[in-house]
């Protein structure tokens, strides 16, 4: 006989990977499918609870796309339209492997998807990169985007020159924050505090270290494109080898090759710089109390160190990384959980209704759509296990018993309700100050909004 019971599933984190699950199990009809194709209706309903440690959803479509990047952001609608669908429910401000364990979530629920992200960071390894002045970029992007882990971080921008390290797409968001007129930034949803501090800011010139030649940078074309809308800036390449190189490059080579032969030749001045550096590493950062200078050589000889860029900001951008939860497999050296097909793995066995998407499945890359088929192939394994029976069902608890656990568990949870109420609030005082929002950046201020 049929199994009229709902299947439960949890899913931890509400990112784009943890929303693209979330639609894809309640997607109409829900069941199996094969490359895309329906091949089993599921026979009873779905109900998804999507929990996030922060009372707010969207992961880094809220905390690190840019705020100049108003498109990106507005892929949130498509994930405000699944948390419309029958069956759905966010529970935030419930830190999984603090108030909840993995074991406990295995036996609330018929299944956990792992959608948690890769919200580490990776060290440069260097002498001094504790000193006070250097910062990950990823503490400066979740600074400007209001996230409430980083929004009370003291930046200091005083220093005329800022250095990134690390030449990604992340480093040329940072690099555009750092260098774009306040009144533009004014018309994006950047934090207020970070507003204020960047209205005040001294930085003039970015330089943007690369290991590697501009061939091989890091950073996509169309990202390094955005870097010639800057007004008033001049792009320059300080390597005569690289330099040659990129002026050298015909129609044939690669678009980032082409890109900045043209930002040379077209943004050739201004009273604001960005220095392209290549085959170039870090060495160490010097200064007594807080940053002064770093210490840089070429990456082929990193004993030739000469030469010290003078400069009370260095951010390092060197890519995120994956943490582990306590009771999951994790796999140290990639910084992932490790899987096959979406299923969690333990060695060479299945974890019995575990799976994992996004970052912490796959590493920190890939743009907002990878998530998206990572999700499909995440959810077709669950449905194919739930389907054949595969998935652990004794013990699961209703819906409602599983949100009293929740509340016994934190101070209090936010519901997509609080959610919508904190957006609202944030967009108009938006629209009293003609900006798109104003953001509420501490976990008190979000917090105060709960009903
Ligand atoms: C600075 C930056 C800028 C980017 N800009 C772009 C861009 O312009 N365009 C583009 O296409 N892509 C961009 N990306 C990539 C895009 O953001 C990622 O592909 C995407 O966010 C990954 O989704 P995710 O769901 O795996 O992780 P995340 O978005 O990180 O979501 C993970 C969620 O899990 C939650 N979480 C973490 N730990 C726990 C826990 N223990 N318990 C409960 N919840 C937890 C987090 O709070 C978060 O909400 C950018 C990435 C970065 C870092």
């Amino acid at each position: 006989m049929a199994e009229q019971r709902p299947l439960r599933v949890a899913i931890v984190g509400s990112g784009p990977s943890g929303m693209y699950a979330a639609g894809h199990l309640l997607e109409n009809p829900a069941g199996t499918f094969m490359q895309g194709r329906l091949i089993k209706r599921v026979n009873r309903p779905i109900e998804v609870d999507v929990l996030d440690r922060l009372p707010t959803p969207w992961g880094l479509i809220r905390g690190g796309v840019a705020p100049d990047h108003p498109d990106k952001k507005k892929m949130s609608r498509v994930y405000d339209a699944i948390a419309h669908r029958p069956g759905f429910r966010f529970i935030g401000n419930v830190n999984v492997g603090e108030s909840v364990t993995t074991q406990e979530l295995s036996h609330w629920y018929d299944a956990v998807i792992y959608a948690f992200g890769a919200d580490g960071e990776r060290r440069l390894g260097i002498p001094g990169e504790d000193l006070p002045g250097c910062s990950s970029a990823r503490r400066f992007v979740g600074w400007y985007n209001g996230h409430p882990d980083f929004s009370h971080l003291p930046f200091d921008l005083r220093s005329q020159r800022a250095v990134i390290i690390g030449n990604g797409n992340v480093s040329m968001d940072v690099a555009r924050i750092l260098l774009k007129p306040v009144d533009e930034l004014r018309r994006t949803d950047i934090a207020a505090h970070a507003l204020e501090a960047l209205a005040r800011s001294q930085v003039r010139e970015v330089v943007i270290l690369g290991r590697r030649g501009p061939e091989d940078a890091a950073y996509n074309f169309p990202e390094l494109e955005e870097l010639g809308d800057l007004p008033d800036t001049a792009i320059v390449v300080e390597d005569e080898n690289a330099a040659r190189a990129v002026l050298a490059c015909g129609p044939g080579s690669a678009e980032k090759m082409q890109v900045l032969k043209h930002l040379l030749a077209t943004r050739r001045s201004g009273s604001r710089r960005i220095v392209l550096r290549f085959h170039t590493s870090p060495v160490a950062l010097i200064g007594d109390n807080r940053v002064e200078g770093i210490r840089i050589a070429p990456t082929s000889n990193p004993d030739a160190g000469n030469e010290v860029l003078t400069t009370g900001m260095v951010l390092a951008a060197v890519g995120y990384r994956g943490r582990s939860l306590p009771g999951l497999p994790f796999d140290e050296a990639r910084g992932v959980v490790p899987s096959q097909c979406g299923r969690v793995m333990d060695g060479p066995n299945p974890v019995s209704g575990a799976y994992v998407t996004g970052w912490i499945r796959r590493g920190p890359q890939g743009i907002i759509g990878s998530n998206k088929k990572c999700a499909r192939d995440c959810v077709e394994a669950l449905m194919a296990d739930a389907e054949s029976a595969a998935l652990p069902r004794q013990g699961t608890l209703d819906a409602k018993t599983t949100l009293t656990k929740f509340a016994e568990r934190t101070t209090s949870t936010t519901s997509f309700a609080d959610w919508q109420r904190i957006d609202m609030t944030e967009r108009a005082e938006g629209l009293r100050l003609s900006r798109p929002r104003v953001k509420l950046t501490t976990f008190n201020e979000l917090m105060a909004m709960v009903s």
